[in-house]
């Protein structure tokens, strides 16, 4: 099992792709986790990245992808499978995803997105700072993340849906509802996903991914 994750802030990204990433003992992979923790490190790269991180700004493309290839290379040698958490977040990335999933024959099989609306998400990212303290989940800096999501991250979600790899969940409810409806879902296309080899699945045409952000 291949699994994307495409949400807005506060969804409940991380806690829904660690639950899958259980279920199906693939490796769960937070690029927002993989950053913050270089942060914490003092790395060159956590210095590089740390204001942007802090004003809920995007990190470079470049730093992401490399981060992601890498793991999903080593997800590879370990199985078949992956959550990927928090890329792509926008069209390049989605496109460049793509690429390296094709190159290691290990393209994702479901594009998983949570729907919520911002009034709920800024309540939760709110009640969530008051416990973690993150950087980025203050009132200003969540609107900031949430206006970006919208504007470079949401369309890919289309793509996917042209793609025929979407499925949506409503995650404005209870953690343990939203979890049981994904794996119902996922596990219902399980055999489907897992029997099809990746050199049967036909290439996918990424002018479309262009239309999806309303570009020729
Ligand atoms: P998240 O934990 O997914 O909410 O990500 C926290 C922050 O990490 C984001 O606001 C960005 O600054 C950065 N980040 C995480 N994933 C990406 C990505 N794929 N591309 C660019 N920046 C990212």
């Amino acid at each position: 099992m291949r699994v994307l994750l495409v949400a807005p802030p506060g969804a409940g990204k991380g806690t829904q792709g660690a639950l899958i990433a259980t279920h199906f003992g693939i490796p769960h992979i937070a690029t927002g986790d993989l950053l913050r923790d270089h942060v914490a490190r003092e790395t060159e790269l956590g210095r590089a990245v740390r204001d942007r991180l802090s004003r809920g700004e995007l990190v470079p493309d470049e730093v992401v992808l490399d981060m992601v290839a890498a793991a999903i290379a080593e997800a590879k040698a370990g199985g078949v499978g992956y959550v990927l958490d928090g890329m792509p977040r926008n069209m390049t990335q989605a496109r460049a995803l793509y690429e390296i999933g094709r190159g290691l024959q290990m393209t994702a099989n479901v594009a998983l997105h949570l729907k919520a609306d911002d009034e709920e998400l800024i309540r939760r990212l709110l009640a969530r700072a008051a416990l973690e303290g993150r950087s980025d989940d203050t009132e200003p800096v969540i609107r900031r993340r949430l206006a970006i999501y919208h504007e470079v991250t949401h369309p890919i979600v289309d793509w996917y849906a042209s793609r025929g790899i979407l499925v949506s969940v409503d995650a404005m409810r209870p953690v343990d509802r939203v979890a049981r409806q994904i794996l119902t879902a996922l596990e219902s296309m399980r055999s489907l996903v897992e029997h099809v080899p990746e050199h049967a699945r036909r290439p996918i045409d990424l002018t479309g991914l262009g239309a999806a952000f309303g570009r020729n």
